[in-house]
């Protein structure tokens, strides 16, 4: 079988791998290729189409800094954003080095010749360094209950949906009352017969404070780009002021409780609705919500909320945790991703072929997110401790991409052909993870979360500091968290 060779692999085209593809070029640096099971760039935006998908972080922050957007409103739809991801991937040159409907199985570290050997659907890769962008939340988390093939009707899950579905007079059952159901129910309620909502956990909503831009402002915008510069500032300092929230300052989190509780008390009128909507744990220990059209929803006379999680499916109908049955002939998937660890991380297999996930199985960590000992020449963008409970991922992305491209720029130049992250600096790192996440909302909020690993309690996902205080720390590569060879 033929080997494909490149100096960088780049697997993902979504926001990490178009940052990634795009910081690389813009230093100079044309020998990597980027490996995409998809057919196009985008990522969770080409997979996400449910009705409704939108941000819930303003389009002019969750955008990248060197390409403003003429975004259409507050919080741009999903069809948007992916036309943006598209077009910034074509004006940085992307098309060319990007290898669609490319699912790639398995990486191995091959320490004799000291390169990374990449296996796909569609042939073997080989290159000096590998970088995944392959996200958190792209596998599809698919319901474990008794009775799924039993259901008669139709399942699909949100982030998989068939455009030429028709949900019109059908009986659906939505399981799910995060971010995604709550976008996607206001969108299809007028059109079912009954839509009957199944909820384990009742979530904090906030207002959404959601407007369309007049031509006017978008035309200052476009002519007087300092004033969009100003309006992003604007924007990434009210989601930088937000942090305190997050680590127990009182006056904070009062403030935020009572906005969202005057949120869901003033759209609610029927006690009861009131009280199987009241959230039993404290405001952002879970992503607050944003929707002006969630508590509406549930006072439609064709919807119904059931305050249970569903435990199984007969033929015609989905069973409550409390053993009510509830007819239904087309299922509604909203459960989320599959985020146990970094999916990816089960296919990459290290020095002495230790596989990452399994180095993981204490805790996943690695050196800024991106560096993990015992996986030379290997980058994580969008990896652990970078996910955010507030503001844009594109922040953490473009951070970790010029780093990324910086490493590569000192690599190529000293002619450097191993590079291995000092041990001592990712436990350095991982200590101080630990130390930041001790007194957040997020480990002490009393609620259940993908953001903490599995059974060990260590915050995983999310970066426990001002976002400000990532770029300041890796901004700039320095070569002497690593070893080289
Ligand atoms: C519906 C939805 C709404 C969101 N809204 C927001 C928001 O408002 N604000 C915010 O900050 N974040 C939001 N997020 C989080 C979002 O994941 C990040 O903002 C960002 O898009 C992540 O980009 P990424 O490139 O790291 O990952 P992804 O967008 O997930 O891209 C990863 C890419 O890797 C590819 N891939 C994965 N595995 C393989 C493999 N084995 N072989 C080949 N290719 C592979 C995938 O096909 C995909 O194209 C949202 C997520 C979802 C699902």
């Amino acid at each position: 079988m033929s080997t494909t060779t490149s100096r960088i692999v780049i697997i993902g085209a979504g926001v990490a791998g178009i940052a990634a593809g795009a910081m690389l070029r813009r230093k100079g640096i044309e020998d990597f290729l980027i490996l995409e099971r998809g057919d196009q760039f985008g990522g969770v935006w080409r997979d996400n189409i449910y009705p409704g998908v939108e941000c819930d972080v303003q389009s002019h922050l969750y955008s990248y800094s060197f390409r403003p957007n003429d975004w259409s409103k507050t919080y741009a739809g999903g069809r948007e954003i992916f036309d943006y991801l598209n077009e910034v991937a074509k004006e940085e040159k992307l098309t060319e080095h990007a290898l669609f409907g490319h699912a790639v199985s398995e990486m191995c570290w091959q320490e004799a010749s000291g390169s990374w050997v990449i296996e796909t659907n569609r042939g073997r890769f080989e290159s000096k360094f590998l970088v995944t962008a392959t996200g958190s939340l792209s596998e599809p988390q698919l319901l474990d209950i008794d009775g799924l093939s039993d259901f008669a009707g139709r399942i699909v899950h949100s982030a998989v949906w068939d455009p030429d579905m028709d949900v019109a007079g059908r009986n659906v059952a939505l399981v799910g009352t995060g971010a995604s159901a709550i976008q996607l129910a206001p969108a299809i309620a007028d059109r079912v017969d009954d839509l009957t909502i199944f909820q384990r956990t009742p979530p904090w909503v906030a207002p959404r404070v959601d407007v369309e831009y007049s031509a006017a402002q978008r035309r200052m915008w476009r002519e007087l780009p300092e004033t969009l510069h100003d309006y992003r500032q604007f924007l990434f300092w009210f989601q930088e002021s937000r942090f305190p929230e997050r680590v127990r300052v009182q006056q904070a989190i009062e403030r935020m409780t009572n906005i969202a509780d005057s949120h869901r008390t003033s759209q609610i009128q029927d006690p009861k609705l009131l009280e199987i909507t009241r959230p039993h744990y404290e405001i952002g220990c879970k992503r607050i919500l944003l929707s002006n059209t969630w508590y509406p929803t549930l006072q439609r006379d064709n919807v119904t909320l059931v305050p249970h999680a569903a435990t199984a499916l007969t033929r015609d109908a989905v069973v409550a945790a409390n053993g009510d049955a509830h007819e239904a002939d087309f299922l509604i998937l909203c459960s989320g991703f599959d985020t146990v660890g970094l999916p990816v991380a089960r296919l990459i297999y290290g020095e002495n072929g230790v596989r990452l996930a399994d180095s993981w199985s204490g805790g996943v960590h690695a050196y800024g997110g991106m560096a993990v000992n015992g996986f030379p020449n290997l980058f994580l963008i969008g990896g652990p401790n970078v996910g955010l409970g507030f503001g844009s991922m594109f922040f953490m992305i473009e951070t970790q991409a010029e780093y990324l491209a910086q490493a590569m720029q000192t690599a190529l130049t000293c002619e450097v052909d191993k590079l291995r992250v000092r041990p001592e600096r990712e436990s350095e790192f991982v200590q101080f993870i630990d130390e930041r996440a001790a007194n957040t909302v997020w480990l002490t909020g009393g609620c259940d979360s993908f953001y903490i690993a599995d059974g060990t309690g260590h915050l995983s996902t999310l970066w426990p500091d001002f976002m400000t205080r990532y770029r300041t720390d890796f901004q700039v590569f320095d070569p002497a968290d690593y070893v080289y060879a």
